[in-house]
């Protein structure tokens, strides 16, 4: 699809490549890609990252970033060449000390040679140094870059890395981060974990942020602004840290009154779901036009529009549910999104039956009442929705209303330990939807294929006698509207990207 063509020049210089000593013929060029059918292109083969240690100078009057990036890897073939995933002006590779050439290709692509051939197994310590105004960079004909009024921020789904720091940009090599950042005296620079402390020198003050849990490129997150910093605790000593923009003019009490109930909800989610599994919570309501909010790993992503009606509890709920369903067990591949969507909406539905405002169970039949067998909603397909849905609404309706089918066909004590087991038989890895399956299956002693089938994979509407063994829709009554549709409807604009 994004393929370059070789031209004759191309293939004539690749045939002189080709005349090396035979003991090299076994080293390789590293995929450009890492294998996910929904995006060829992203994430790159023939290396694992472990760590990413960036370094980097913002100024918010031109948007001009640069920095070093130092990331520490493995070979995981003999590599004769590799890829990163970037989109800024590079000076200077170096591959294990010495300087290695580099050239952009393909939209994101930046194919990297190092002096000598890598052989499986190599530790590899990777430093790029780059410089560029992120805003003028746009691949396959956009940028997810946001620039603010007294800054930039860079939060969106699936793409948000390639245009502060080069990655292999997959959610299937997550690694731990360490990321620093110098800005002007009188901004802040946000990101994900703990803060270290901040140092001022000339004019220009350095925010150090540690994430020392593995963590998605995607989930990996930077704003920089003018925000007022709040701190915390929950009642498990989780420090919170929230963060708002100065500049969010009628809608500031609106998000406070939403974020500071953080160490409440981790609180509440931590009954259902286990263990909170980082060392730092919070979020940060930046001075954007966006309407999405994105659960970036420990500090959240949240658009002010998501308070442009008040508080908006149900949103951090969301985006909170997913530091376990997403950030913590990250998707094998985007096809297994459900794993992410279907349980943030569904803790959304447990939220709204602890508020009061509907149970899950009216939630679930009033999904199903409310869409006609012949409403396209049915025809995406939760479990592999195609990369066109993977944000559809019915991956989150449809997703949560799967969820409700298990929990009905397994009973309640089956489904709530696998609720609260699945995060922990994958902390901090990755998993599929059909590694989901087994595990119910395990937990629950019951064969799940033909449910699973039935409410993620078939592209049609599950018909009355499914919908009534899966205890869904039992009424032929008309189901009411439950009172916390309206508010859980607002927060359907999460992903924009
Ligand atoms: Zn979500």
């Amino acid at each position: 699809m994004h393929r370059r063509l070789i031209t004759p020049g191309a293939l004539a210089a690749a045939s002189l490549l080709l005349a090396i000593p035979a003991s090299a013929a076994d080293y390789q060029p590293g995929a450009p890609g890492i294998g996910d059918p929904y995006y060829p292109y992203y994430g790159n083969g023939g290396y694992d990252v472990s760590h990413y240690d960036l370094r980097l100078k913002y100024q918010p009057a031109t948007d001009e970033l640069e920095g070093t990036a130092t990331i520490r890897a493995k070979a995981t073939q003999n590599l004769s060449r590799f890829d990163l995933d970037f989109l800024l002006d590079v000076s200077e590779v170096r591959v294990n000390g010495a300087k290695a050439a580099f050239a952009a290709s393909g939209q994101h692509e930046l194919e990297v040679t190092p002096a000598n051939p890598l052989r499986k197994g190599t530790p590899l310590t990777i430093v790029v140094r780059y410089s560029g105004v992120p805003s003028s960079k746009s691949a396959y004909g956009f940028s997810t870059w946001h620039r603010t009024p007294d800054g930039a921020i860079a939060a969106d789904e699936p793409e948000a890395a390639w245009w502060w720091f080069p990655s292999n940009d997959h959610p299937s090599d997550k690694a731990t981060y360490d990321v620093s950042v110098d800005v002007p005296d009188g901004t802040q620079a946000i990101s994900n974990g703990t803060l270290q402390p901040t140092s001022s020198k000339h004019g220009w003050t350095n925010y150090t942020w540690r994430q020392n849990k593995p963590q998605a490129t995607y989930l990996t997150t930077l704003a920089i602004g003018k925000f007022d910093v709040t701190t915390g605790k929950t009642s498990n000593g989780v420090p919170i840290i929230n963060a708002y923009s100065k500049d969010l003019g009628d809608k500031d009490k609106a998000a406070r009154a939403s974020l500071e109930r953080t160490g409440e909800i981790v609180d509440w989610l931590t009954g259902y779901l286990g263990h909170y599994p980082f060392n730092s919570v919070g979020g940060y309501v930046p001075n954007t036009t966006t309407g999405y909010a994105l659960e970036t790993q420990t500090r959240v992503y949240y658009s002010p529009r998501q308070f442009a009606n008040g508080t908006n509890t149900s949103v951090v709920v969301h985006e909170l549910a997913h530091q376990w369903y997403g950030d913590s067990v990250s998707l094998k591949g985007w096809k297994d999104i459900w794993i992410n969507e279907g349980f943030a909406r569904y803790a959304q539905w447990l939220w709204s039956e602890h508020e009061g405002k509907g149970t899950t169970q009216e939630l679930a039949d009033y999904v199903y009442a409310s869409h006609a067998a012949d409403d396209a909603f049915w025809t995406v397909r939760p479990g592999d929705p195609g990369p066109d849905n993977q944000f559809d609404i019915a991956v989150y309706d449809r997703g949560a209303l799967a969820v409700q089918a298990l929990r009905n066909e397994v009973g309640d004590q089956a489904f709530f330990a696998i609720l609260k087991g699945w995060p922990k038989e994958h902390a901090y890895g990755n998993a599929s939807v059909a590694d989901f399956r087994a595990y119910a299956e395990k937990v629950s002693g019951k064969p799940l294929a033909a449910l699973f089938d039935t409410w993620l994979f078939q592209p049609s509407k599950p018909a009355a006698p499914a919908a009534h063994s899966a205890s869904v829709a039992k009424t032929s009554a008309a189901v009411a509207q439950p009172k916390s549709w309206e508010e859980i409807a607002a927060t359907n604009d999460v992903h924009g990207g």
